[in-house]
């Protein structure tokens, strides 16, 4: 690829490893030039199914909002960028594997509530009391009991 500072057309790479549980590859490059060294992720692009939202419309998936949604859930919480990574992964996948062209967006709410529920138990509540807006006291105090178990 081209230099980012440069735009000299030639780099090269003096590092490659694997990373986010081997989703990814790292790799370091170094511009032939100018000798400006940066980092390139390289990960599969696939296919992700189109989101049917409650009034019916229909849009993309969109990775940001699901990044940003686990981000507000997760934050001070002590969870490394690592794990973030696995579970976006891992809801993506679940997502991929209804084999369905479009999905309900609350199949997506759920797959991250389930997910968050095994990463972190605040995280998780934080997450499924915006997501569900508990109807009352009563019923968000069940969750967290249920929780306990
Ligand atoms: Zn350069």
């Amino acid at each position: 690829m081209h230099c980012p500072f440069c735009t000299a057309k030639d780099t090269k790479v003096i590092d490659s490893r694997l990373v986010s549980s081997g989703h990814q590859v790292r790799r370091r490059r170094e511009c032939i030039e100018c000798h400006e060294r940066f980092t390139t992720f390289e990960g599969a692009e696939l296919v992700m199914p189109r989101v049917i939202k409650q009034d019916g419309s229909r849009e993309p998936f969109n990775e940001d909002k699901l990044v940003n949604g686990l981000a507000r859930a997760l934050e001070k919480r002590p969870v490394s960028t690592e794990q973030i990574d696995e579970v976006i992964h891992e809801i993506k996948s679940k997502i991929r594997a209804t084999g369905e062209r479009e999905v309900p967006s609350h199949l997506i709410g759920e797959c991250i509530m389930e997910a968050l529920k095994k990463l972190d138990k605040v995280a998780y509540v934080r997450f499924a009391s915006v997501y569900r807006s508990f109807e009352d006291i009563r019923e968000f105090g069940e969750e967290i009991a249920r929780l306990g178990d």
